[in-house]
């Protein structure tokens, strides 16, 4: 654990479930709503909802370009609609992505055959395990840069992946009992003896 709290971005969205797992681990966290309550904090997760609204929040809290600022210091995990949130491209026009990851997601992607399903896959978190992760009209990695690292797929497509201290997830780990992902990045990619950002 870390000994600064993290952020959780409060402005829609999945971000109570997300400070359950925190609490869990032992993690002070703290709810991200205007620029000044990112001040002090050791990293935070933008968690899933909807990209275009959480876009258009973030733009009227005076969020987007802190958040940018932020970035450069400190890691961010994104899941889902957050995972979007970080891709440098969206094929969504509505939304005006950070660009915290060098990648391009496709909204909804896995939302047209099936609304939400479930299902194990492996994780390198840092040695590969089973994860059960929940897919809720999840985004794809379409493309990426060669120096992202990918440390799960569903199928051929990537599903974690990780540039230094920022990860990115197209499913929630926020909806499993299994805390493996949170951990992972705040021991692996937040840690201050581990960051490498
Ligand atoms: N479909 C949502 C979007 O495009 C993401 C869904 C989610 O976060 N569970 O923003």
């Amino acid at each position: 654990m870390v000994t600064r709290p993290i952020g959780v971005l409060a402005l829609q969205g999945a971000y109570a479930r997300h400070q359950a797992v925190l609490d869990r681990l032992g993690q002070a966290s703290r709810r991200v709503r205007t620029p000044s309550d990112l001040e002090g904090l050791q990293g935070l997760i933008i968690p899933g909802g909807e990209s275009t609204t959480l876009s258009r929040l973030l733009d009227a809290n005076g969020l987007w370009q802190p958040l940018r600022e932020f970035a450069r210091h400190h890691g961010v995990m994104g899941t889902c609609a957050g995972l979007i949130m970080m891709a440098e491209t969206v094929d969504d026009s509505r939304v005006t992505p950070l660009g915290l990851l060098p990648l391009a997601v496709v909204r909804n992607h896995y939302g047209r055959q099936v609304h939400s399903f479930r299902t194990r896959v492996d994780l390198a978190l840092p040695e590969p395990r089973p994860f059960e992760a929940v897919f809720i009209r999840a985004p794809r990695i379409s493309r990426h840069a060669p120096e992202l690292e990918v440390l799960g797929r569903l199928g051929e497509d990537p599903i974690l992946v990780r540039t230094g201290n920022h990860l990115g997830l197209s499913f929630h780990p926020e909806l499993t009992t299994d805390p493996a992902v949170h951990r992972f990045w705040i021991d692996h990619c937040l840690a201050p003896a581990r960051a490498c950002a």
